[in-house]
C-alpha cells in the first residue's frame, strides 16, 4: 500500500501501545521500555504485511506519496507528548522498514514506480507475486489488475477499512497529542 497508509499504521500501532503508559506522576505519560517499545515495532513492521496482502491500487504516484509520508510522520511525532516521540518515531520507521528494504535501492534509481512492487526475490512474503495484493492499471490479470472486474472496488473497501480500524486505534489513546487535555487535569476536573 501507499507510504502515507504504512505511516498511518504505524501511528495507529504507537496510539495502542501507549495505553500501557499512562503515569499519573510524569505530566500524564512515561517514556517506553525496552520491551513495550521493541513489541510496539514488531507489531508496526507486521502490520506492513496486512496492509500489502490486501488487494490495492495506489491512489497517490510514487514521490507524492513519500513527500507526504514523511510530512505526516514528522508531523505526528512532533504532535505527541514529548515521552511519546520516541515510541512513535520508532514504530512508524518500523512500520515502512520493508518497502525500504525491499524497494529502497529501486527507489534510490528512481524506479519507484511501484511496477516493481512484486518480486520473488524480495525477503518479506507479502512483497513476493504470491503474497501481495498490489494491483496496477491494465492488463486482465485477475488478480494484478486494478482494472478487472471490480478490483477497483475492492481495492477502496480495503483502503476504507484501514482507515476505520487506523482511527478506531488513534481513538483509544487520543489524549498523546500535546493539544489534548491533559490526562491528569482532566481526570482532576
Ligand atoms: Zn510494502
Amino acid at each position: 500500500m501507499i507510504v502515507v497508509l504504512h505511516v498511518v499504521a504505524g501511528a495507529a500501532v504507537a496510539h495502542v501501545a501507549s495505553t500501557r503508559l499512562h503515569d499519573r506522576s510524569q505530566g500524564g505519560f512515561r517514556r517506553p521500555g525496552l520491551g513495550l517499545l521493541a513489541f510496539a515495532c514488531v507489531a508496526g513492521l507486521l502490520s506492513h504485511g496486512v496492509l500489502d496482502g490486501l488487494k490495492h491500487g495506489y491512489p497517490i504516484s510514487a514521490v507524492p506519496d513519500i513527500v507526504l509520508g514523511t510530512v505526516l510522520a514528522v508531523a505526528w511525532c512532533s504532535a505527541v507528548r514529548p515521552p511519546l516521540r520516541l515510541l512513535f518515531a520508532a514504530v512508524i520507521v518500523a512500520a515502512l522498514l520493508p518497502d525500504v528494504i525491499d524497494h529502497g535501492l529501486a527507489m534510490l534509481r528512481w524506479k519507484a514506480g511501484w511496477d516493481v512492487a512484486v518480486n520473488a526475490n524480495h525477503i518479506f512474503p507479502w512483497h513476493w507475486p504470491e503474497g501481495s495484493g498490489s494491483l496496477h492499471p491494465g492488463g486482465n490479470d485477475p488478480a494484478r489488475s486494478l482494472d478487472f472486474g471490480r478490483n477497483r472496488a475492492v481495492s477502496l473497501a480495503n483502503h476504507i477499512i484501514v482507515l476505520l480500524i487506523a482511527a478506531g486505534c488513534v481513538l483509544t489513546n487520543p489524549r498523546v497529542f500535546r493539544f489534548a487535555p491533559d490526562p491528569i487535569d482532566a481526570r482532576a476536573a
